[in-house]
């Protein structure tokens, strides 16, 4: 069975790369029929944190990213890591190495001097362990082949080749004994069965090192998928710098996470000219054959309007949902209006935070505001008057006649309806932009649109 594994360090928020690894991973595995495993690559125990922990729990439950199995803790597979080191030492494929940080430091500048890559030579590979020093804790390396090629079958890159010259002897075991993260990474992916491992493409020279850990031990390697980086509209690899890199932001922001599954699978994947890909389309296409070689563009106007695609096709009971949190004070009343009015809600906006926003005017008449404010003139409150006659009169508040009535009124003071409507449009919300004023007067009945109007014409 294929089993792949998205395996965070938790030392932030889960960022846009890390989520869009993970779903290539959570993706991978559905169309296979596989497993998608977590686990939490936590070793590093003076970067790593609980709140981290939390959040990358957090976003990929929000994301709709559900792993198979129990999480692993890299941090509690530590003894383990250690077992595999020290069979390596009985079997000779590791040694002790004894080497001080003077003696690294110069070996690195002698390389540099001889115009070699800086790397640890090797001096300890077959030298008598009776010579060690006293008193010095040693590490413990892997015996790396130090001659010819290793290639890697890369699944996006194709294959790759390095020279064994350039990689030195590893170092498997620190001076105080704790497993390095290219030991427990090679050995937890090995003990939980990982088929494929698919992750960024920074960790592509990672995989010729992991490589010789799996030959020295005698495990299969698994198959390799290094993805390209994701860069910001400028082709610069995506920093803080491009704005929002948490997931979390984007949530904040008013992002979908369905709209977020669908613009993070086409950073980098595709399949003909598929834009909008649902959850269902996206399992049954994914390969990493359509996954591309180049570095994908994170856009986040794209992503805006695919966002707002996904709001404007979304059922209103769950737009509702999506937006209580931001509405302070909802009712059982209000959310019934809002229901009526996400029609006209719906297709104007682009984020769940213009959404609420632009539900505020079901729950009470919102505060007016400035540009509005500067578009009141003495004419506004006249036909604010002249509109409150006409619809106190009316028993019916329908759009069909809210319209009607409004056309009449405009043809016959002579102006356009325009005119009208947006003096409306002020006194009913405070606001020069809102759903059809027909729809928010038929929607908030007849009590509620005189009270407004009167009200303006009071302040
Ligand atoms: N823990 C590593 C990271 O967060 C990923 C390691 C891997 O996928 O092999 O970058």
């Amino acid at each position: 069975m294929i089993k792949v594994r998205f395996a965070p360090s938790p030392t932030g928020m889960l960022h846009i790369g890390g989520a869009r690894t993970a779903l290539f991973n959570y993706l991978f595995a559905k169309h296979n029929q596989g497993e998608f495993l977590l686990r939490i690559e936590d070793t590093d125990q003076s970067r790593s944190t609980p709140e981290a922990v939390e959040a990358i729990f957090k976003s990929l439950n929000w994301l709709g990213l559900k792993h198979d199995g129990e999480v692993v803790f890299q941090s509690q597979c530590i003894e383990r890591h250690k077992e595999v080191a020290y069979k390596l030492l009985a079997q000779g494929r590791a040694y002790y190495c004894y080497c001080s940080p003077e003696e690294l430091s110069k070996m690195r500048d002698d390389a540099r001097a001889n115009k070699q890559t800086p790397k640890y030579n090797g001096m300890w590979r077959d030298m008598d362990p009776k010579l060690a020093p006293e008193g010095v804790k040693p590490v413990v390396r892997l015996k790396a082949p130090q001659n010819g090629h290793t290639t890697i079958v890369d699944l996006v890159q194709g294959e790759v080749s390095i020279k064994n010259e350039i990689l030195d002897d590893m170092i498997l075991l620190r001076a105080d004994g704790t497993p390095t993260y290219m030991l427990s990474v090679v050995v937890d992916d090995h003990d939980s069965g990982i088929t494929h491992v698919i992750r960024g493409d920074d960790h592509l020279n990672n995989a010729f090192r992991q490589y010789h850990l799996y030959q020295a031990c005698n495990w299969e390697v698994p198959k390799f998928a290094h993805i390209p980086l994701i860069h910001g509209p400028d082709g610069a690899k995506l920093s803080k710098r491009h704005g929002a890199v948490g997931t979390d932001a984007y949530k904040d922001m008013g992002f979908l996470p369905e709209a977020m599954r669908n613009y993070f699978l086409r950073l980098g994947w595709g399949h003909g000219d598929a834009e909008i890909i649902s959850d269902a389309q996206a399992i049954e296409w994914f390969t990493l054959e359509g996954v591309g070689k180049s570095a994908a563009r994170f856009d986040d106007m794209k992503f805006t309007n695919l966002n707002a695609h996904y709001i404007k096709t979304a059922s209103h009971a769950y737009l509702l949902e999506q937006i209580k949190p931001l509405l302070k004070g909802l009712t059982p009343e209000a959310e019934t209006l809002i229901i009526k009015g996400m029609a006209g809600l719906q297709s104007r906006a682009k984020t769940l935070v213009d959404l609420a926003w632009g539900a505020e005017i079901y729950m009470h008449k919102p505060a007016l505001e400035d540009a509005a404010k500067e578009k009141i003139t003495d004419e506004t409150a006249l036909w604010v008057n002249r509109c409150i006659e006409s619809f106190s009169a009316q028993e019916e508040f329908s759009e069909e006649v809210l319209m009607e009535k409004t056309r009449k009124l405009a043809k016959h003071y002579d102006t356009k309806l325009g005119i009208v409507a947006s003096a409306l449009r002020i006194a009913l919300t405070g606001r020069l932009v809102s759903p059809s004023l027909f729809e928010v007067m038929s929607i908030i009945g007849k009590n509620e649109t005189l009270k407004r109007l009167e009200d303006f014409l009071k302040d």
